[in-house]
């Protein structure tokens, strides 16, 4: 068993909690590095998350979005942002025409 593994898995676990975590983790080298470094990481992460969709496998897709999502939660923790908060504007449907599916033009 890994070591994360024997930690407990996360995987299905919500957005507050998995935040949380990161904080937990990574909050005190986050705070240290500071907001434009952790921008410059997130910029670079996407860019390794487009390569992986373009010509990587399943596996690495994966670990990129893993990665894009953990930036980012990094990021609203320095900026004290809720995630949570910050996506309900979608948790209704579509934000401008409020609908499941979307039918903006
Ligand atoms: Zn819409």
């Amino acid at each position: 068993m890994t070591e994360g593994a024997a930690r407990g898995r996360i995987i299905g676990v919500n957005l507050s909690d998995f935040q949380a975590r990161i904080a937990a983790t990574y909050g005190e080298r986050d705070a240290a590095r500071g907001i434009p470094s952790t921008v410059a990481w997130i910029a670079e992460e996407v860019g390794e998350l487009a390569q992986a969709v373009r010509k990587g496998t399943r596996e690495q897709q994966l670990h990129e979005f893993g990665d894009v999502v953990a930036w980012v939660a990094s990021l609203a923790n320095q900026l004290d942002i809720d995630l949570t908060e910050a996506i309900d504007r979608y948790a209704r449907g579509c934000p401008r025409c409020a609908g499941i599916p979307c039918v903006c033009p």
